[in-house]
């Protein structure tokens, strides 16, 4: 007997910005695994069981929630922003591809949810307008090498970059080497975005350039833009700044 496994993006935070289709998903769980921050923000169903467990653990909580299903439980498991995006639906694949045979013939579906670049752009105007590219700071799992020349070839080609897990405790120094390594191909005047907790209370977004964002504050909830030698700052009196990437790029600009 198999169940289904259903891996669910919840937005960036407030519930209005689940889906309906996720709403539905967690409808018809009996089982809910997440980290317990991500579990905090599922609506509790009756009936229902939640397997919360630590930020680090997503391999064994794939593990787990998997073999679960394929004990004939319709179980999700859940992830904040979009699940393909750094976060479970990799893990879930990671697990499957390593693990027993009979994992293959589960039922899985993947339901979508706004990832954060896309919450922290839709607030300040069109950052994402041309070509971006998206990266991970976090060296726990990668060398930091790579992303250093990472770094290098997406500025020196002219993307706008999303980045995400700027920050953590266990990762202070990461952020403040990324944007000098940042400043070596990108002007000091170039337009970046802090975007803290968005969706959620306490939200914040701030415009800064990229010459004194090694001293603007991030956390593990923040995500950053850094814009490319395209990316413009529009102000408006009285009103927060526009910022975007024009569409059109008349010629090789990077
Ligand atoms: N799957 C998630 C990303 C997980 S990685 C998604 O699609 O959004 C975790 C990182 O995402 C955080 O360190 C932060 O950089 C970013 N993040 C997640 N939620 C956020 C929010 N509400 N506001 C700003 N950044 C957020």
């Amino acid at each position: 007997m198999t169940g289904t496994l259903t891996i669910v993006g919840l937005g960036p935070g407030d519930p209005r910005y689940l889906t309906v289709d996720a709403d539905a998903a967690l409808r018809g769980a009996e089982a809910v695994y997440g980290y317990k921050a991500y579990l905090d923000r599922v609506p509790a169903r009756p009936l229902q069981v939640y397997y919360p467990s630590d930020n680090r653990e997503e391999g064994t909580r794939a593990a787990a929630a998997i073999d679960h299903a394929a004990r004939g439980a319709n179980v999700a498991i859940v992830s904040g922003g979009d699940p393909g995006v750094f976060a479970m639906a990799a893990a879930v694949c990671e697990a499957i591809e390593h693990g027993p045979e009979s994992w293959r013939a589960l039922d899985i579906a993947i339901i979508p949810g706004i990832t954060a670049m896309l919450a922290v752009a839709a607030r300040i105007g069109a950052p994402l307008g041309h070509d971006f590219c998206a990266l991970s700071l976090s060296d726990n799992l990668k060398p930091w090498d790579l992303i250093e020349r990472r770094l290098d070839a997406a500025a020196s080609a002219g993307f706008v970059i999303a980045l995400y897990n700027p920050v953590s405790r266990a990762r202070p120094w990461q952020f403040g080497k990324a944007i000098a390594r940042l400043r070596q191909h990108l002007p000091p005047a170039t337009p970046v975005i802090f975007g803290r907790a968005v969706g959620r209370p306490g939200e914040s977004v701030e415009v800064v350039t990229l010459g004194a964002a090694g001293k603007t504050s991030a956390d593990m909830a923040t995500l950053v833009i850094v814009g490319s030698r395209d990316t413009r700052i529009i102000e408006r009196r009285g009103r927060s700044p526009l910022v975007y990437t024009p569409r059109a790029l008349a010629e090789v600009s990077a």
